[in-house]
């Protein structure tokens, strides 16, 4: 199944969105985008629970 994950679903001004397969792989490319694009280096866990909850089953 494949999931789905929208920047804007966790409060972000933000277009940017990912799909992928793989929880692992998606949570990996969220993290690479907090990391370029909103200057989070790691992702604090209240924030992880926000982006965990906003993920979809496409
Ligand atoms: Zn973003």
């Amino acid at each position: 199944m494949t999931k789905s994950f929208k920047c804007a679903d966790v409060g972000k001004d933000c277009s940017w969105s990912v799909k992928s397969d793989n929880i692992d792989d998606l949570m990996k490319q969220i993290s690479e985008h907090a990391s370029h694009e909103h200057n989070i280096q790691e992702i604090p866990e209240d924030l992880k629970t926000k982006v965990i909850a906003s993920i979809k089953d496409e």
